[in-house]
C-alpha cells in the first residue's frame, strides 16, 4: 500500500543540555542483543503450510486483493467508506448524517491502521527486537481521525473524497469525541511520546486503563460554578480501539501469602478474588512511516460466568454482585491532577493495571526461550510517575515465586528493567499507601516490599553506621499510625534511572526530594529529560495555515519530523513580506477562536484584541487567581480613564479554560470568580472594546487545538519551583505565541532557546520561596495597594455576591498565601505593562513571534523520546523493511 511508508523520516538530532547530572545513568548498560547486519533475526524459514491453513495460494491471492482495497486514490477511498456505510453501519446513502459519515470514514482509516499495526507487530516479534513499555495511568489522546489522516499521509484524498460524497472535512472532524483518558499534562505527555515512538520507529507499547468514564465533562452553571457531568466517550462506538476479548488475564486480589524461606525464597499467594482484565488495543500511527505502535488499555470484567460453584449453589446474586464490583475497577478515571487522595479503589486500579501488563510482557518474553537474566535486554519499562510503582514488587513476585529465580538475581533484573520519571515535587502529590490497606489487598507484595526495604536499610546502615535519621528518611515505610508505604522511594530504588521533566525540576528532585538517595545510589542514578510535544498534533494539525507557510518558506516539510529545521525561519524574521503572511495566519486563527467564543458563549469580542490565554488544570499553584486579579486591576484602571485614553491602550481578550478537581473547593471558587468577572466586564459597554473575558467550558485537547494557535500571550505563572515542566508553554511558543511566565519548569529552558528578549518573565525565583513563606507565617508582609484595591472591588460586590469569594480571598491573608500571589502581584502587573508596550510595535512583535517558533526545535517530543531511548532505554529505532 502507499501510505507514504517509503519516505524515510530523518532522525532528529537530540539536543543535550550541558547538565552536570546528566551523564549516562546506567552503570550496567544493558547488552545490545545480537542482531544480523540488517538488524533482523529471522525465526528460521517456515513452511507455507505452517503459516497458512489450507491453500497458501488462495490465502495469498485474498491478501493481495484485500491490500488493494487500501489503495489511496480518491475512488478507492470512497469505495472503502461506502463499504462501511453499507455493511458496518447498515445504512443507505440517504440516511447518512455527519456522525455516520465520520464513523464510516474513521472505520476505513482504522482498516489502514490495523494493517500497519499487524505488519509492525509481526515484524518486531520476528526481529526479536527490544520493546519499550510506557506505563502511564493516563493517555490524553484527544481525537484520532484527523491525526491518523495526517500521519498516514492521506488527508488530501480523504478531503476530496468526502467532498464528492457531499461532506465537509472540518464538520466531519468535529463530530468526533475526544478520548479523554487523562487529566492534563501528564496524560498528554504520554500521548505525545507514543506519537514520537511510532514516528521514530522505536518499538513501544503504552499500557493504561480503559476507563468507562474518562475525565468528566465540565459545564458552567448560571452562577459561574463548575458542574461535572460524566463523559460517556464510549456511547458511540469508538473506532480507535480493537477489543482482544480472547486475551483476557486473571488478576488476583486479597488472599493469603507466605514469605519464602529466609524472606528470599519463593513465597506463595493463594485464595483471594480473581478479576478479569480484558485488553483493548489503540493503534498509534507514526508520521509517514509504517510503524504503528500500540496502546493497550485494560478493562475490568467480573468472572461470574466462570464461577459455576457459586452459580450452582444458588448464590446467583452474590456471583453477579462480585462481577459488578470487579467492573468498578475501571469505571472511572480519578479526576485529581497533582494530588494524591489515597483511595482504596485507586490502589486497586494501579495493581490491576500493572499486573495485567506485566503478565502480558512476561508471556511475550517466555516465547523467546532465553534466560530470565536477559529480560532487560528485551524489555524496558518506563514508570510515568509513581502510579505504576507496584510493578516493581509484582515483577519480583513473578520472578521469585513463579519462575524460581534467586532473589538477588531477580532484583538485578528488576532494576535493569525499570526507570522512573518523577512529575512533581508538591508534597500533596507524593503517593503513599497505608500499610494495612496494602496488606489487605496485596499481602504478598507487602512482604516483598518489606524484604526490599530490609536489604536497602542494611546496606545504608553499613555505609552510614548509626545514622538513624537517615534510615528513617530513606525507609520505604514511613512510621506513624498507620504506617505508610512511600511509593516514590520504592520507585527510586527499583529503577536504574530516575529523571525529572525539566532542568530546574530535575535539580529539585535531587536536591530537595531525594538527596539521601543521590548519596546512596550516586549522581548517575538521576538525570533530566526535558519534556517535549509532538509537532504533528501541535503545529501541523492544529495550525494548518502556519504549517503551510512554514513548509512553503523552508521549501520542505522536513520540520515535521526534524523540528530543528524551524531554525531556518530566523532569517525571515525581519522580512516585511514574510511578517505580513505570518501575521495573517495569526489573524485567521484569532478569528477562528472568536467564532468559537461567539458560538459557545454568545459573546461578541473585539477581533483585533491581543489574546491573552491561560488554559490548564485549575490549581492554586498555577495561579489562575493572580491572572484574574490582574484582569480586575486592568478593568479598574480602564474605568478611571477617559474614553480617548482607553482607545490608546491595546485592547485585550483574556481567555481562561480548565477543569478543577471536583473536590477542590478553592479551585472551583477561582472558576466562579473568572466567570463572575467575565460577566461584569463583558456587560460594561464602556469597556467592551478594550477588555473582554471568556471562560471557555470543558477544556480538552480539541479545545486546546483551537485556542493555542490564536494566542498572542499565554500565561505560565506558577509559583517558582512548583510546576515541574509544563508542556502547554511549549505548544504556545511553537505556534508563535509569546510566554508571560515565572522562572519555573521548562519556561527557563524555553527562554534560553528562544531568547530572553522574546519571553516576559516576572516574579520571585525558587530560592526566594521558603523565606517569603516564612514571612507570611510570621505576618511580616506588606500587601501592595494595587492588590488591596482589587480585593476591595471584589468585596464591594462589583462581581456579584461578595461573600461567596471570601474563602478564596482568605488564601491571600492571615499568614497563608502559600503560593505567594501577593509577593508576585506587582511584578506581574509590571510584566503585563511591558506586554502592552511591546505589542504596540507590531513589526518587532511579529519578529519576536517568528523567532520564538523558529527556536523551539529542542522541545519536540521526538528529541525527548530519543534521549530516553539512548540514555535510559538502550533501544534503537528499527525501520520496517518494504517487503515485510
Ligand atoms: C498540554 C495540555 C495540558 C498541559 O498544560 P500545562 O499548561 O502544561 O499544565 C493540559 N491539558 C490539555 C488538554 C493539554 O493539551
Amino acid at each position: 500500500m502507499s501510505n507514504g511508508a517509503d519516505s524515510t523520516p530523518t532522525t532528529p538530532k537530540a539536543t543535550h543540555e550541558a547538565n552536570p547530572f546528566e551523564k549516562l545513568a546506567n552503570p550496567r548498560r544493558v547488552r545490545a542483543h545480537k542482531r544480523s547486519a540488517t538488524g533482523f533475526i529471522p525465526e528460521g524459514p517456515k513452511k507455507l503450510s505452517e503459516i497458512f491453513p489450507g491453500d497458501a495460494k488462495a490465502w495469498k491471492s485474498a491478501i493481495a486483493k484485500n491490500a488493494e482495497s487500501l489503495k489511496t486514490d480518491v475512488d478507492s477511498i470512497n469505495a472503502q467508506i461506502v463499504h462501511h456505510v453499507e455493511t458496518t453501519l447498515a445504512r443507505a446513502a440517504f440516511n447518512v448524517d455527519e456522525m455516520a459519515m465520520y464513523q464510516a470514514a474513521a472505520l476505513s482509516v482504522r482498516d489502514r491502521l490495523i494493517h500497519n499495526w499487524d505488519v509492525t507487530q509481526t515484524f518486531h516479534t520476528q526481529a526479536r527486537t527490544k520493546r519499550v513499555y510506557y506505563f502511564s495511568l493516563e493517555y490524553l489522546l484527544g481525537r484520532g481521525y484527523d491525526n491518523a489522516l495526517l500521519n498516514l499521509g492521506v488527508r488530501q484524498p480523504y478531503n476530496e473524497g468526502l467532498k464528492g460524497l457531499g461532506f465537509n472535512m472540518e464538520d466531519v472532524i468535529d463530530v468526533e469525541r475526544d478520548m479523554g483518558l487523562g487529566n492534563g499534562g501528564l496524560g498528554r505527555l504520554a500521548a505525545c511520546y507514543l506519537d514520537s515512538t511510532s514516528t521514530l520507529d522505536i518499538p513501544c507499547w503504552g499500557y493504561t486503563l480503559r476507563y468507562s468514564q474518562g475525565i468528566f465533562k465540565q459545564i458552567i452553571d448560571s452562577s459561574g460554578n463548575q458542574v461535572e457531568v460524566p463523559d460517556p466517550w464510549l456511547e458511540n462506538q469508538n473506532p480507535w480501539e480493537i477489543p482482544r476479548l480472547d486475551n483476557a488475564v486473571e488478576i488476583k486480589f486479597h488472599g493469603e501469602a507466605t514469605p519464602g524461606e529466609g524472606g528470599k525464597g519463593p513465597g506463595t499467594w493463594t485464595g483471594g478474588l480473581d478479576v478479569l482484565a480484558v485488553p483493548y488495543d489503540i493503534p498509534v500511527p507514526g508520521y509517514k512511516t509504517q510503524t504503528t505502535n500500540n496502546i493497550r488499555a485494560w478493562s475490568a470484567r467480573g468472572k461470574v460466568s466462570f464461577d459455576l460453584a457459586k452459580f450452582n449453589a444458588g448464590d446467583y446474586d452474590a456471583a453477579v454482585r462480585e462481577a459488578e464490583e470487579a467492573e468498578t475497577i475501571t469505571r472511572v478515571l480519578y479526576p485529581n491532577e497533582n494530588f494524591d487522595k489515597g483511595k482504596a479503589l485507586r490502589l486497586k486500579q494501579q495493581y490491576f493495571w500493572v499486573a495485567a501488563s506485566l503478565h502480558d510482557i512476561c508471556r511475550r518474553f517466555r516465547k523467546l526461550r532465553v534466560p530470565w537474566s536477559e529480560f532487560p535486554d528485551y524489555n524496558a519499562i518506563q514508570l510515568n510517575d509513581t502510579h505504576p510503582t507496584l510493578a516493581i514488587p509484582e515483577l519480583m513476585r513473578i520472578l521469585v515465586d513463579e519462575e524460581g529465580q534467586p532473589w538477588d538475581e531477580a532484583w538485578e533484573i528488576v532494576r535493569r528493567t525499570f526507570s522512573y520519571t518523577n512529575h512533581t515535587v508538591l508534597s500533596e502529590a507524593l503517593e503513599k499507601w497505608s500499610v494495612p490497606l496494602v496488606e489487605w489487598l496485596l499481602p504478598r507484595h507487602l512482604q516483598i516490599i518489606y524484604e526490599i526495604n530490609l536489604d536497602m536499610l542494611k546496606d545504608v546502615e553499613k555505609k552510614w553506621p548509626n545514622d538513624r535519621a537517615r534510615l528513617a528518611r530513606m525507609s520505604l515505610i514511613e512510621e506513624g499510625y498507620p504506617k505508610m508505604v512511600r511509593m516514590a522511594n520504592l520507585a527510586v530504588v527499583g529503577s536504574h534511572r530516575v529523571n525529572g521533566v525539566a532542568a530546574l525540576h530535575s535539580h529539585l528532585v535531587q536536591q530537595d526530594l531525594f538527596p539521601d538517595f543521590v548519596e546512596y545510589l550516586g549522581r548517575d542514578h538521576f538525570g533530566n529529560v526535558t519534556n517535549g510535544v509532538t509537532a504533528r498534533r501541535w503545529l501541523l494539525q492544529c495550525n494548518p495555515s502556519l504549517a503551510k507557510l512554514i513548509t512553503d518558506t523552508l521549501g520542505s516539510d522536513e520540520w515535521v519530523v526534524n523540528l530543528d529545521k524551524l531554525e531556518g525561519l530566523t532569517k525571515y524574521a525581519k522580512d516585511k513580506a514574510f511578517q505580513k503572511k505570518w501575521a495573517a495566519c495569526k489573524q485567521a486563527n484569532r478569528e477562528r477562536l472568536c467564532d468559537y467564543i461567539e458560538a459557545t458563549l454568545g459573546l461578541t469580542v473585539n477581533r483585533h484584541a491581543l489574546i491573552d490565554v491561560q488554559v490548564k488544570r485549575i490549581h492554586e499553584y498555577k495561579r489562575q487567581f493572580m491572572n484574574i486579579l490582574g484582569v480586575i486591576f486592568r478593568y479598574l484602571q480602564l474605568k478611571k480613564m477617559s474614553p480617548a485614553d482607553r482607545k490608546r491602550l491595546v485592547p485585550r481578550l483574556s481567555v481562561f479554560a480548565g477543569k478543577a478537581a471536583p473536590g477542590y473547593y478553592i479551585a472551583k471558587l477561582i472558576i466562579r470568580l473568572c466567570n463572575a468577572v467575565s460577566k461584569t466586564i463583558n456587560a460594561d459597554k464602556d469597556i467592551r472594546e478594550s477588555l473582554s473575558v471568556a471562560f471557555l467550558p470543558d477544556y480538552s485537547v480539541s479545545l486546546a487545538e483551537i485556542i493555542i494557535p490564536a494566542s498572542d500571550i499565554s500565561e505560565h505563572i506558577s509559583t517558582a519551583g512548583t510546576e515541574a515542566s509544563g508542556t502547554s508553554n511549549m505548544k504556545f511558543a511553537l505556534n508563535g505565541g509569546l510566554l508571560l511566565g515565572t522562572l519555573d519548569g521548562a519556561n527557563i529552558e524555553i527562554a534560553e532557546a528562544v531568547g530572553d528578549e522574546n519571553v516576559f518573565f516576572f516574579g520571585h525565583v525558587t530560592p526566594d520561596v521558603p523565606k517569603l513563606r516564612r514571612a507570611h507565617h510570621f505576618g511580616e508582609v506588606q500587601y501592595p495597594a494595587e492588590l488591596l484595591e482589587v480585593v476591595d472591588a471584589i468585596r464591594s460586590g462589583m462581581f456579584g455576591e461578595a461573600g461567596v469569594f471570601e474563602p478564596l480571598l482568605g488564601t491571600l491573608f492571615e499568614g497563608k498565601d502559600h503560593y505567594l500571589v501577593s509577593d508576585d502581584f506587582l511584578s506581574y502587573l509590571q510584566a503585563q505593562k511591558m506586554v502592552d508596550e511591546a505589542y504596540v510595535d507590531q513589526p518587532s512583535w511579529v519578529e519576536k513571534t517568528i523567532n520564538s517558533t523558529a527556536r523551539m526545535g529542542r522541545f519536540a517530543s521526538d528529541r525527548a523520546v530519543l534521549q530516553y531511548a539512548e540514555e535510559i532505554w538502550n533501544i534503537e529505532p528499527i525501520k520496517i523493511p518494504q517487503d515485510a
